[in-house]
């Protein structure tokens, strides 16, 4: 029987501090606690020999956290408990994400020699008293170093995160910012809005019921900094390929696209999601039980036709190519215009939605406003 492509996502749940703005699942962590979880996730891992069997896997991805606080053995020694149950042979891209606090030559060049072949560094802004108020643990020249250290490593394909509308932040700051960060030569770029989470501290600061809630940005100055990325980004050779990231042509994120374009993937460690058979499921989220238990699954939804539909959509449109009806056809049986034509009618008038062949997708300014489009979808 034919293999099944797949992706596998890497949770590792620890960070040096917490930034102040974050609400992933991540902590502070020593090497003990470090080195107890790497051998529980290779458990983990071990537990899938069977499922496993039915899939390749074509992208691989250590997320977090910041995975980067594993030493290079520790990355290599993860690689090989994979290898020993998932078929990696067709391995296409394999991404680490990088906080450049966390980083020296010799850990780079391990994870390069473990197989890893991208790095997504999070810089997020290039203003160090930005930084400092973000509570990043590092400032912009260690960021500029860690890319030219992962270049000595022998990594050219390069990813950096940028956050805009930080607290009085304004477009000339985080204009010079993208300038600072093109500067570095990235492949690819992924920004987002800051929103503020609840439970973080900056929701105590900038949350409905801060105090200081008036220094961000408004709603004018966010969008002109969204618009600014978009026109500075393109004139530097990006493309956009997703609401949110830019690639120079063929450096788009492979593991990222394969979720919008709803391919199955295995989510390894604390709390990690998965979407595998048509089910998506979840591992525990308590590092104690996780680690009693690192092979229970908490199924989070059971979804039928209509709500896979849906999110073939919304995941889809996401992507500037976007949804394709022949794919929606080969999946579903039924011809996405009779299914959507209403929705595709109404955005299709309002010219947030466009047909192009076989491609449906959004219009530039129906990128603007997908969230809008979305909730039609759902
Ligand atoms: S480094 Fe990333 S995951 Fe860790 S606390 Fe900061 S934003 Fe969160």
């Amino acid at each position: 029987m034919k293999k099944k492509p797949c992706g596998i996502y890497v949770h590792i749940p620890f960070c040096k501090q917490k930034c102040k703005y974050c609400d992933f699942l991540s902590a502070p962590g020593n090497s003990d606690c470090i080195r107890e979880y790497v051998s529980v996730l290779k458990r983990e891992i071990e537990g899938y020999a069977e499922t496993a069997k039915d899939y390749e896997a074509l992208t691989l991805y250590f997320g977090g956290g910041t995975p980067s606080v594993l030493e290079a053995k520790q990355v290599g020694d993860i690689v090989m408990t994979l290898r020993s149950v998932f078929d990696l042979s067709s391995l296409e891209e394999f991404t680490i994400e990088v906080n450049p606090g966390t980083v020296t030559l010799e850990k780079l060049k391990g994870y390069r020699a473990a197989g890893a072949d991208r790095l997504s560094v999070g810089i997020q802004s290039a203003n160090d008293d930005e930084l400092r108020l973000l509570g990043r643990i590092h400032n912009f020249d260690e960021a500029r170093k860690c890319i030219e250290t992962a270049r000595e490593a022998g990594f050219e394909n390069l990813s950096v995160d940028v956050i805009s509308a930080l607290p009085g932040q304004t477009v000339e700051a985080y204009s010079k910012t993208l300038d600072r960060i093109l500067a570095l030569r990235p492949r690819h770029i992924s920004s987002y809005s800051l929103i503020i989470e609840p439970g973080t501290p900056f929701f105590e600061e900038y949350g409905e019921k801060g105090m200081k809630r008036d220094m961000l940005p408004d709603e004018e100055t966010d969008r002109r900094m969204y618009a600014l990325t978009k026109e500075k980004l393109a004139e530097a050779g990006f493309e956009r390929y997703e609401i949110s990231n830019y690639a120079i042509p063929g450096y788009e994120s492979k593991h990222n696209s394969s979720y919008w374009t709803g391919r199955e993937y295995f989510g390894l460690g604390l709390g990690a999601s998965s979407f595998v058979n048509n089910v998506r499921y979840s591992n525990l989220r308590d590092m104690a039980e996780y680690k009693k238990a690192p092979s229970v699954r908490i199924t989070e939804e059971i979804t039928d036709e209509a709500g896979l539909m849906a999110e073939f959509m919304i995941l889809g449109l996401r992507m500037t190519a976007g949804v394709s009806k022949k794919e929606f056809k080969r999946r579903f049986g039924r011809e996405l215009r009779e299914v959507y034509a209403r929705e595709i009618q109404k955005f299709t008038d309002e010219k947030v939605m466009e047909e192009d062949g076989d491609m449906l997708r959004l219009t530039d300014y129906g990128l603007d406003v997908c969230n809008r489009v979305f909730a039609e979808f759902i």
